[in-house]
């Protein structure tokens, strides 16, 4: 048995003929249609000397081809390794040192690019399906799923570098599989669903919650190759789920045909991989009568937590630990704070990953020998239980030797009437060590009312002399990456001299 495939494929063998995707311009794909291909492939890869454990590294755009490159990949034994599209042949290069795979499969176009990073066979897969991977497989192949259990690797998927160069997650069949699972039962997915899944399959969102937890539901997807607030509005009356980011959200929220008859259909929209502000939660309430579901995941953990299906989902919070997760929040001793006071936040259960690939010292770090993972993330529990993300610890601010948390200056200044939003960082400051600075998104640039001297009259009645910004900066949008994720790092990068 093939612990995750053999889950995966289930709906395959009990409705072959239902769609798993709908494609625009293109012919759906079926359930038996895509289990079929993966068998293809993976008696491809295998035949281009694939054993089990080896690593196949694909950076290719989106496509149903590269889901059955997933699937064919775990069903031949091997460790699938997405990598982000955006990435240069220089960050490529890192990767395929850093993973050493049998095989890699990028875009016909980078191929040449490619090819010569790493002595791994190449092959080549587009957009359309076309490439050299489609032509090397066999006409027909009913493949044997290989042999795999819980705690064999299927996945090494690299965090998205936020805080640092980007780490090898190194996720099992069982990590995989227990957390999509309960995913689609904690928000209740069946075959009946539609769900529209606009995310990249390179990130765990795209592929380990929503891929995962609309196969292993037997769901039908609308497939779309990237995020297209036009498309997701046309797919959203035959549809009845949505993931995505918060700028997801906030985008889709400036089309003014989105409506309450618009999403009608729709039961359940999900957002994660980035904190979505309370005032969109608002406007998204407003505008469709549906409460956003807001979760809490990484690629290290899947997801951890998760406001609840029918109990309150409470705006600003993530909510409560998922089944089967435990969550504590620790002070820097490691002792447990109270309700309502902050600490890191630490994750244990089937749902937490087996180390950072090639990095002991780091994993050690990082994951206890009792199985807690300290996640980097900065939180408060309040007496129901609900988590709140104040920030991550790596943004923390230390000015004069006090604690600043990004998260609470930039609420005060998110509420201000003409602000968009913001983000708070500490700079480098010969006196202060660092130095709080607030960069501030004006709604329309002429907007008279979010000056700098409104901005610092609101924050004076607030907040400490030591957590008032020493500068405030005004730009036209934050620096963010595919996921919606604000690079603070770029951010501190970008202000970096400003004081010396
Ligand atoms: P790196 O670890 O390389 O610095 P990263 O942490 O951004 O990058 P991911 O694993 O993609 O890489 O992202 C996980 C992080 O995303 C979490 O640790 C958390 O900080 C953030 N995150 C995810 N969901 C939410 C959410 N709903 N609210 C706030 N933050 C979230
Ligand atoms: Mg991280």
């Amino acid at each position: 048995q093939n612990h995750l495939l053999t889950r995966l494929a289930r709906h395959a063998a009990l409705t072959p003929d239902h769609l798993f995707a709908e494609r625009p311009g293109r012919a759906g794909v079926t359930y038996g249609g895509l289990f079929q291909l993966a068998e293809r492939i993976a008696a491809a890869l295998t035949d281009a000397g694939l054993t089990p454990g080896d690593r196949v590294a694909v950076q290719v755009d989106k496509s149903t081809e590269a889901i059955a490159l997933y699937l064919g990949t775990v069903m031949a034994g091997g460790i699938f390794l997405p990598l982000n599209t955006a990435y240069t042949a220089p960050e490529v290069a890192y990767f395929l040192s850093d993973a050493t795979p049998r095989i890699v499969v990028c875009d016909p176009a980078r191929e040449a690019e490619i090819a010569p990073l790493s002595p791994a066979q190449t092959l080549t897969l587009a957009e359309d399906g076309s490439g050299s991977l489609m032509q090397s497989l066999p006409g027909t192949a009913s493949f044997d799923a290989v042999a795999r259990g819980e705690d064999d690797l299927a996945a090494i998927l690299y965090t998205s570098g936020t805080t640092g160069r980007s780490k090898g997650a190194m996720l099992s069949h069982g990590n995989l599989a227990s957390n999509s699972e309960m995913l689609r039962d904690y928000w209740r997915f069946t075959r009946d669903d539609v769900l529209i899944h606009a995310l990249p399959i390179f990130h765990t969102h795209g592929l380990f919650v929503a891929t995962n937890v609309a196969l292993l539901a037997g769901a039908s997807t609308v497939f779309l190759p990237r995020f297209d607030p036009r498309a997701i509005l046309r797919a959203m009356p035959r549809a009845t789920a949505l993931m995505g980011v918060p700028t997801f959200y906030t985008r889709l929220l400036q089309e003014a045909d989105l409506t309450r008859e618009l999403a009608a259909n729709m039961r359940l929209f999900i957002s994660g991989s980035a904190p979505m502000l309370v005032e969109t939660h608002r406007q998204w309430q407003e505008r469709t009568g549906h409460t956003v579901l807001e979760r809490y995941g990484m690629t290290e953990t899947n997801m951890s937590t998760s406001n609840p299906y029918v109990r309150e989902r409470r705006p600003g919070t993530v909510g409560l630990p998922l089944p089967g997760v435990e969550l504590r929040i620790i002070d820097d001793a490691g002792a447990e704070v109270p309700d309502g006071e902050i600490g890191t936040i630490q994750v244990r259960g089937a749902n937490v990953f087996q180390g950072y690939w090639q990095m002991p010292e780091k994993t050690a770090e990082e994951l206890s020998a009792d199985g807690w993972f300290l996640t980097g993330d900065l939180a408060t529990r309040d007496a129901e239980g609900y988590v709140t993300i104040v920030g991550r610890a790596k943004d923390l601010i230390i000015t004069g030797g006090f604690n600043v948390y990004p998260k609470e200056i930039e609420g005060l200044i998110d509420d201000l009437p003409g602000v968009v939003e913001s983000a708070v960082i500490g700079v480098p400051h010969p006196d202060f060590g660092e130095a709080v600075v607030a960069v501030v998104v004006p709604e329309g640039a002429a907007n008279p009312v979010a000056t700098e001297t409104a901005i610092r009259a609101a924050l004076e009645k607030n907040l400490a002399k030591f957590k008032q910004p020493k500068e405030i900066i005004f730009a036209p949008e934050l620096p963010r990456n595919t996921m919606g994720k604000v690079q603070k790092k770029a951010l501190r990068d970008t202000h970096d001299g400003m004081f010396s």
